[in-house]
């Protein structure tokens, strides 16, 4: 990898990254930005599918987005931990991509591999940044420009919200390449969760839909910033 990122998205599980800002990505390589995403495990412990069907579901899906890099650190699914591995791990990929833009998931979240990626995804965004610990890894420091938070299962108070409407449709069949997961043919749930049970794609436009309101489009994808966001430097730039 020698031409750095636009933006990467570090998240938990393959298809989190689409269902939270799929939107949001497909705007990005629209506009001819590099993406890249990182899943830290392949989800094989989830309800619904086995790990060679959402592996080549996520290849699938990331052509559709037009990625320019998808990588996965292939730890255990459900035992994620925030612990000093996955934090300098996550680091040493910032700095070898050199991403702009940074999204990590919100660390408040239902899901406990959720709150690890989101917990060592920000503490990488600061780590990477380190002159002195980049160097002791053979790399050069990046610490990205911006740092955003993408909406797992927890809702929060959305900083900016990304009006996603004219690549709707696409980020509805990025989600039908993952079939073992929102096909109506995946069925229901068995594991209990109330956001797990009936048409998940129809409960994830439902979402787009509700958020794309709060600023008056058809669908849009709630992102929060830490602090203020300065003015005249918009999100897309
Ligand atoms: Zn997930």
């Amino acid at each position: 990898m020698t031409q750095p990122l636009h933006a990467l998205v570090i998240a938990a599980h393959p298809d989190d990254a689409e269902v939270w800002i799929g939107g949001t990505i497909l705007r990005l390589t629209a506009a001819g930005k590099r993406v890249g995403v990182l899943d830290c495990t392949r989800g094989e412990l989830a309800t619904r599918g086995d790990v060679v069907t959402r592996t080549r579901e996520c290849e699938a899906a990331s052509a559709l987005l037009g990625l320019a890099w998808r990588g996965n650190l292939e730890r255990p699914d459900a035992h994620l931990v925030a612990d000093l591995e996955l934090r300098a791990d996550l680091a040493r990929r910032i700095c070898e991509l050199r991403p702009a833009l940074l999204f990590v998931p919100h660390a408040r979240d239902l899901h406990p591999d959720h709150v690890a990626a989101g917990r060592a995804g920000r503490e990488a965004w600061q780590l990477a940044g380190l002159a002195r610990w980049a160097e002791t890894q053979g790399l050069a420091a990046h610490r990205p420009e911006r740092l955003y938070e993408t909406m797992g299962h927890t809702p929060f108070e959305p900083s900016c919200v990304v009006d996603v409407s004219e690549v709707a449709e696409r980020k509805r069949a990025v989600l039908e390449a993952y079939a073992s997961q929102f096909s109506d043919a995946a069925g229901e749930s068995d594991d209990g969760h109330q956001l797990a049970r009936g048409p998940l794609l129809e409960r994830i436009r439902a979402r787009d839909r509700e958020y794309g309101a709060r600023i008056g489009v058809d669908f849009g994808e709630p992102l929060r910033h830490e602090g203020p966001l300065p003015a005249f430097d918009p999100l897309l730039p």
